[in-house]
């Protein structure tokens, strides 16, 4: 069955704001009621709040969100992700680069960017096409597929999050977002 994930990534913040940026998010998403605190072991989970519904697409979802009354809520926690990380959808198609000057599409796998980037946090690439080279982060991916970058928030088995929630998040970050989604 795996996991659905989906985790709003925050594409603007550096690896010395995440950590700032992370608990910024999480409190906006608590003070909306997006999500609740809960005490688990020594330490606290983040779960489903009252007003969840207000952030996902409850018609693309099943039949049970549309009962209002129902207690159901989303399975599992949100957690915040600092440092560098690629994030990355799972078991999608095989995606590939786009070139976020020319808009171009580039079937190379960029490996030997990425294990820059990773080893490194910086690394560019090449557009085959524009031969403009700009920061790997700074690419777009098919199907959204990718995001380089230091913060994300993971929600895992909610239903799709809506566009309007989304959006919202990310003016209250007030940095760019890329939602990336997939089973892992
Ligand atoms: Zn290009």
């Amino acid at each position: 069955m795996g996991t659905y994930r989906q985790t709003v990534v925050d594409l603007d913040a550096s690896a010395q704001e995440a950590v700032g940026w992370g608990s910024r998010g999480r409190d906006w998403l608590e003070s909306e009621g997006f999500i609740r605190p809960v005490p688990w072991r020594e330490g606290v989970v983040h779960l489903a709040g009252p007003r969840w519904r207000g952030a996902v697409d409850l018609v693309s979802w099943d039949w049970r969100a549309r009962i209002e009354e129902l207690e159901e809520e989303p399975g599992d926690e949100v957690r915040v992700v600092t440092g560098r990380t690629a994030f990355f959808a799972g078991q999608a198609d095989p995606s590939s680069a786009i070139c976020p000057h020319c808009r171009s599409v580039t079937a190379d796998w960029p490996g030997a960017a990425i294990d820059t980037w990773y080893t490194t946090g910086a690394a560019d690439l090449d557009c085959p096409a524009c031969a403009q080279r700009t920061p790997l982060p700074a690419w777009e991916w098919t199907g959204d597929s990718f995001a380089f970058a230091h913060l994300g928030f993971e929600f895992d088995d909610w239903p799709p999050l809506h566009p309007q929630f989304t959006a919202a998040f990310a003016q209250a970050l007030g940095h760019r977002i890329r939602v990336v989604t997939g089973k892992i």
